[in-house]
């Protein structure tokens, strides 16, 4: 194709330009619906993660061509021998499975005029009035004092129960819509309405927690005779309220994909489409997707860890034995795949139009992220990135590039300086999401096609 010489991105719409593609897309959609509506958790996402690398043959010894490690139920790496050996480097794709969310307190239980709620801690960028006065679901673990694991998954089925925080009724938020956004909406009112009715039936006049007719002892023996749990085993539980139901399809063209967690589930479904679906080839590839991104990306599951490390440490006697690790990663090309903030029709003006992510136009590469002069910044060489840029090019792969928000007014991080620390080569690269981090984020259905094409390519070349 002759070049231009001014340079337009391209929507991804008009490259789906035959209706068996726009079919295809769909249905690709449609798994993708699926997947995000049973992945709500870390844990969930890395169960379903671990489930299809085995329907695939991949193995958690690290000795055969297709191999995988999770760790504790909250990261997992896997990676595909190729031809070449492991110290030319790895192409590598990370991506997050954790999401904004409430978690539950650790002693979360409260009764207060006629409900027992759970006092909760929120997790993540979230804006709080987002989470008022919506279906709520709770996901999360138990873990008994002898280590038998009780998972909890409840208000997702329509015959089941959902959960809920209460907001103030406009009658009497007069005071509160002359307050500024965050201190009309505090954490310590996030608390989750979980019961209401004593076991005598109805309210309880002594409102008293001791009081055997209590409502929260009501709710302690339903939850003993459910799961078979003590108040005290909700003390070392991870137990997260997420929204309720599942993801849809929004708009009536079917053209977007709306539910939560998209950010960063749809790099996540992307990346491992791309690995399970990629034709095999020279260079060894591998994904390795961390928790703990949306908080800083610390703990043994983030992207500080070591883990994804010793994951290559592994890899490295019987794909390339008598190499340095280092070696390896100075090699390896990687991907951060995390999504970018699209332009948002009703906000223009927080971005810098011509430097925006926009919906349809294929995966988005920020070569650096960073704030107010880049500080904090992982940044992409030159090379590298025109690197990426044909790659995608010669395939007629729909690409494009943002930054979040203007210069001084926006400003994020991702995982990307975590893998440029062992000095390989990365880029952020990932589809744009409308209303990131709310209950309902959105995302195009054309991009979820092209990054797909885009993570295979990447692993292909
Ligand atoms: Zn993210």
């Amino acid at each position: 194709m002759k070049k231009k010489f001014s340079y337009q991105p391209q929507s991804a719409w008009k490259k789906l330009n035959t209706p068996a593609l726009r079919k295809k897309a769909e249905a690709l959609a449609e798994r993708y619906i699926e997947f995000l509506s049973a992945c709500k958790t870390e844990r969930e996402t890395v169960d379903y993660i671990c489930r299809r690398l085995r329907q695939e043959k991949y193995d958690e010894k690290f000795s055969g061509e297709r191999v995988f490690r999770n760790l504790r139920g909250k990261a997992v790496f896997a990676a595909r021998r190729g031809s070449a050996p492991l110290h030319e480097g790895l192409a590598l794709i990370a991506a997050h499975v954790d999401t904004p969310r409430l978690d539950f307190k650790q002693r979360p239980l409260v009764e207060q005029s006629d409900v027992v709620q759970a006092k909760t801690h929120y997790y993540g960028g979230i804006r709080k009035h987002q989470w008022l006065a919506r279906h709520l679901a709770l996901h999360g673990l138990v873990v008994r004092e002898n280590g038998e694991k009780i998972p909890v998954s409840i208000g997702e089925k329509p015959d089941e129960p959902v959960f809920c925080i209460a907001d103030l009724l406009p009658h009497l938020a007069q005071k509160q819509g002359n307050q500024k956004l965050n201190e009309a909406f505090e954490a310590e009112k996030l608390n989750v309405i979980l019961a209401h009715s004593s076991s005598t039936g109805g309210g309880n006049e002594q409102q008293s927690e001791k009081n055997e007719n209590s409502v929260k002892e009501h709710l302690l023996k339903l939850l003993h005779a459910k799961y078979g749990i003590y108040e005290e085993d909700m003390i070392t539980a991870e137990l997260q309220a997420v929204p309720a139901g599942p993801a849809r399809f929004v708009g009536f063209d079917k053209a977007l994909v709306g539910g939560y967690g998209q950010d960063d589930r749809i790099c996540v479904f992307a990346a491992l489409e791309a690995l399970l679906r990629a034709k095999p080839g020279a260079r060894n590839r591998a994904v390795i997707f961390w928790d703990k991104e949306e908080i800083g990306s610390e703990g043994a599951t983030g992207a500080s860890s070591r883990f994804f490390e010793y994951c290559v440490e592994n890899l490295l006697p019987s794909v390339s034995p008598a190499r340095r690790l280092a070696e390896v990663f100075l090699n390896s090309r990687a991907l951060s795949a995390d999504v970018q903030a699209a332009l948002d029709p009703d906000f223009q003006d927080l971005h810098e139009k011509q430097n925006a992510a926009r919906l349809g136009y294929g995966p988005c590469f920020s070569k650096f992220t960073g704030s107010r002069g880049k500080y904090g910044a992982s940044e992409a060489d030159a090379e590298y990135f025109a690197f990426l840029r044909g790659l995608l090019n010669a395939k007629d792969i729909p690409w494009q590039t943002a930054e979040l928000g203007k210069v001084d007014q926006g400003g994020g991080g991702t995982v990307a300086l975590f893998l440029a620390a062992y000095g390989m080569r990365v880029i952020d690269f990932g589809p744009p999401v409308l209303s990131m981090h709310s209950p309902c984020e959105l995302a195009s259905c054309a991009d979820i096609w092209f990054a797909v094409e885009a993570y295979k390519a990447f692993f292909e070349a």
